[in-house]
């Protein structure tokens, strides 16, 4: 966990800006990226209450102190606890007015705050305005810092080596469930938190977001490998393609075009270009070798306290990438009740292009 006063600095920055008098956040990445507090989601409000000056305020249920005060959230907020029979929107309300924050201001509510709280936050604020809160935390959390590139990196490396170790797990005969358990128990040697495991063999391996499943791996199926985990509050996320004995008919072809349309899309992002443009270089390859209409998904998301967040890589987001932006690019091919493949590595925009933050082998490996 890593708390920098600065962000708090600059998101309060961005708040006189935009002239937002507060921002509320509950459990979330939001909160985790101001104060390192990973929150439960719990029935019971916690609340960050961020004024655009004066004291930072943390309302958390009194059960839940001691997770707060571990989180190190203390060392840049001031923690009120609330007992199970009292009003915590009263301290919240207390806090605004202690930090001299007018009631009928203009408030950033945390795009992902349950409507449950929201709702009763309007009920005592009723002469507010309101905003999303992504309009005070999207500028910050887009451009990552030299330390969120540096965890970036590291957890980069810690999924290349979950992925060095998957062609000893993938055999015939084994259920993708298997496999994936293993590979969850590798991730958590690595990581702090599994994120997610997708073992797709053979026709699973059409479906982009097929988990695992019951399906016994046979010799000559290709196998979508897709995992994520986080580390030091950062996320992961590497997707490779094996073949199990030997290469189904088609698919190596598939494949170095695949390879290529990745590399097309790696070598097309630098500062300065429009998102659009880095999906249009995958697919516009994918398209000239006739597997345009098999690559149904954006070609990237971006990633950090968040394993989808902005940018996203997609046709219509004419935003410009800028140094500092993490994302993926991940160009895939689903041919239905056949196979599918998918190569994805995270990038971060330099200076003056691109440097990946994954490093396995992206040719087909088989196993
Ligand atoms: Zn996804
Ligand atoms: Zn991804
Ligand atoms: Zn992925």
């Amino acid at each position: 966990v890593r708390i920098d006063a600065q962000r708090l600095e600059d998101a309060r920055a961005q708040m006189r800006q935009r002239g937002v008098d507060a921002l509320f956040v509950g459990p979330s990445a939001d909160l985790r990226y101001l104060v390192g507090y990973h929150a439960l989601p719990l029935e019971r409000l916690t609340l960050l209450t961020v004024p655009a000056e004066g004291p930072v305020r943390l309302v958390v249920p009194e059960l839940e102190a001691p997770r707060a005060r571990a989180s190190g959230a203390i060392d840049v907020a001031e923690l009120v606890t609330w007992g199970e029979t009292e009003d915590p929107f009263a301290a919240v309300v207390d806090g605004l007015e202690d930090a001299g924050v007018p009631l009928k201001g203009r408030f950033a509510v945390q795009d992902r705050l349950w409507s449950a709280f929201t709702l009763r936050l309007q009920v005592r604020l009723p002469d507010a305005s309101w905003v999303a809160g992504s309009t005070v935390m999207g500028p910050l959390r887009i451009v990552k810092r030299p330390d969120e590139v540096a965890a970036l990196r590291e957890v980069g490396a810690a999924i290349d080596d979950v992925h060095a170790q998957v062609p000893a797990l993938l055999r015939a005969g084994r259920t993708e469930r298997e496999v994936g358990q293993d590979i969850a128990e590798l991730i958590q040697r690595s990581h702090d938190d599994v994120n997610f495991v997708i073992v797709a063999s053979g026709p699973n391996g059409a479906s982009p977001h097929h988990e695992t499943g019951d399906r016994r791996i046979e010799t000559g199926d290709a196998v979508v490998v897709d995992i994520g985990g986080t580390l030091d509050g950062y996320c992961s996320d590497e997707t490779r393609n094996y073949a199990v004995g030997h290469v189904p008919d088609g698919y190596a072809e598939l494949h170095a075009v695949l390879e290529d349309a990745q590399e097309a899309a790696v070598a097309a992002t630098r500062p300065g270009v429009t998102a659009a443009s880095i999906d249009a270089a995958a697919r516009d390859l994918l398209g000239q070798h006739g597997y345009g209409h098999l690559f149904v998904h954006r070609t990237g998301h971006g990633i950090g306290v968040e394993e989808h967040e902005d940018p996203y890589i997609v046709a219509g987001n004419e935003d410009r990438v800028a140094p500092g932006m993490a994302f993926s690019i991940e160009p895939g091919i689903y041919d239905p009740g056949r196979f599918g493949a998918r190569i994805e590595d995270i990038v971060v925009v330099t200076g003056d292009g691109v440097e990946r933050l994954n490093h396995r082998p992206r040719e087909l490996q088989i196993v």
